[in-house]
């Protein structure tokens, strides 16, 4: 018998939760996870990946945005779309995917306990269903935290949910506004300032770093700015916020250089902070840093040997496949069962419209790195898979080692890049080389062939006007 309630309580159901608590119960262990009753699967199905990714696929779908290089100008599938007509599908999928969770945890004989856990000891919590409820204490002898985070909310703006709103508060606005201002050009504040625009609002993007999105690329970024310039986005680089101000009419930005930008609605997107202040972790013997994050080694344990911190609370990638993966990891280290370290190169995907997707080295990268390299690219608009979707914007970009040919890293924005990405992380992981492209038939017409086409490319640059190619060359 054990002198725990659980072998392992995961707090927070997100994808780290879940994947580390089926994990457990995959090896026979007895496992619990502590969530409040309207949160089941994490800010990932509720408040953040899975409704903004389905409101993303309603405007896309509602605007026939995509559409118009086929049908014109004007296509548009609704004349006045409402948040109802977007929200409908947002509150399906939620429920659809949360049904999901609820039966794979059941499956699993995982324990759903219902409430917020604080640390008494650090083996134990306590639960409270609500700020009356006395709680009830579970135990367990080892613990995962995958409370992630919540958006940041600096103290000098008024947030009131309806003309100031973070990203949480976008899934709740009555219109779709006329005019916005975006503060913050992250992945977020980018993919929402997208989606409004796209929707028809005018929108001005703010952000105080003269750089935005600096782990892209900078030609994909460019591309990415040029897109949205054609949805009428401003964009305010290199300028900080002064003050938010709101009245009867609206809303004013007021930047530091003095502008002020009325709008009908602000999206404050300034950030994300680790939603460890209700779990008393000084009684566990931990300590959160001040954006509330934990800090945890490469085996993802903490100074607390049992206790394992994963997915966004722990900071970068802070994105729901690592958070599952940090899940299933954690969970095989708690209970000793091996697992492979990831692989290095994993892929990073932008909602935004166009969507972006890359895996390894940008340009930039491979220049800091003293790596001699040759890009090979593709435009959607010249696949023929693009002509008959009605393409005219994307592209892809492929880097190649010049002297090994080693694939190093591979960069999309346009239609499907977060889907198309996994052939090029396959490739990448497997260390293979431009001859992999060149070599192998692809299906056609789809924008896969892009990836042959952006590495013949490459290959034209490298050995065009060489007196031999090497012989791969020849058949290609
Ligand atoms: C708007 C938005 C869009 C995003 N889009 C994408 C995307 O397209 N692709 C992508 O990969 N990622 C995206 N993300 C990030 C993704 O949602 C996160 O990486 C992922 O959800 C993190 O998972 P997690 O396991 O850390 O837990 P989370 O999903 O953050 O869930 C944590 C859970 O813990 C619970 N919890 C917290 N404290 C306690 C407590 N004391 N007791 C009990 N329960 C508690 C919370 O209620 C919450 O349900 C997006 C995030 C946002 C906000």
């Amino acid at each position: 018998m054990s002198a725990y309630d659980y072998d392992l309580l995961v707090i927070g159901s997100g994808p780290g939760g879940q994947k580390a608590a089926i994990a457990a119960a995959k090896l026979g262990r007895r496992a619990a996870v502590v969530e409040r009753r309207d949160m089941i699967g994490g800010v990932c199905i509720n408040t953040g990946t899975i409704p903004s990714k389905t409101l993303r696929e309603a405007v896309l779908y509602f605007t026939g945005l995509n559409m118009r290089d086929l049908y014109g100008q004007s296509y548009q599938l609704k004349e006045e779309i409402t948040v109802q007509d977007l929200l409908a599908r947002t509150q399906h999928v939620i429920g659809r995917e949360t049904e999901v969770i609820r039966s794979q945890l059941a499956r699993n004989r995982v324990r759903l306990v219902n409430g917020t856990a604080q640390f008494v000891d650090p083996h134990t919590v306590t639960v409270r269903s609500s700020e009356s409820d006395p709680g009830r204490k579970v135990s367990a002898e080892k613990i995962v935290i995958a409370v992630g985070t919540r958006p940041a909310r600096p103290p000098e703006i008024a947030f009131d949910g309806r003309r100031v709103v973070d990203s949480d508060g976008v899934l709740n606005m009555e219109d779709v506004p006329r005019t916005m201002v975006v503060v913050g050009a992250g992945v977020i504040g980018i993919e929402y300032a997208s989606m409004f625009a796209a929707l028809g609002t005018r929108v001005t993007i703010v952000e105080a770093r003269e750089r935005f999105l600096e782990f892209c690329d900078s030609e994909i970024v460019e591309a990415l700015k040029f897109y949205l310039r054609d949805l009428s986005v401003s964009f305010r680089i290199g300028e900080a916020v002064a003050s938010v101000d709101v009245d009867a009419a609206g809303t004013i930005t007021t930047l530091a250089s003095g502008k002020r930008i009325p709008a009908d609605t602000v999206l404050y997107s300034a950030g994300r902070q680790g939603a460890t202040d209700v779990l008393n972790l000084e009684a566990a013997g931990l300590a959160a840093d001040k954006r509330g994050r934990i800090e945890v080694d490469d085996e993802l344990r903490t100074a607390v040997e049992h206790i394992y911190p994963v997915g966004d609370v722990i900071g970068f990638p802070a994105l729901a496949a690592t958070s599952m993966e940090q899940g299933r990891i954690a969970a095989c280290h708690a209970f000793g069962q091996p697992v492979q370290a990831p692989p290095e190169f994993f892929p990073y995907g932008i909602y935004s419209v166009p969507e972006i997707s890359m895996i390894g080295m940008s340009e930039e990268e491979a220049r800091e790195k003293g790596i001699p390299y040759e890009c090979g690219v593709a435009r959607f608009r010249e696949t023929s898979r693009g002509h008959i979707m009605g393409l005219d914007t994307g592209f892809m970009k492929m880097l190649f080692a010049l002297e090994t040919r080693r694939l190093l890293g591979v960069h999309i924005v346009g239609e499907g890049a977060t889907e198309l990405i996994h052939i090029g992380q396959a490739v990448l992981n497997l260390e293979g080389t431009l001859d992999y492209f060149v070599e192998n038939a692809f299906n056609y017409p789809t924008l896969a062939e892009a990836y042959k086409i952006a590495a013949l490319d490459a290959w034209n640059r490298l050995y065009q006007g060489a007196a031999t190619t090497p012989e791969v060359a020849e058949e290609a």
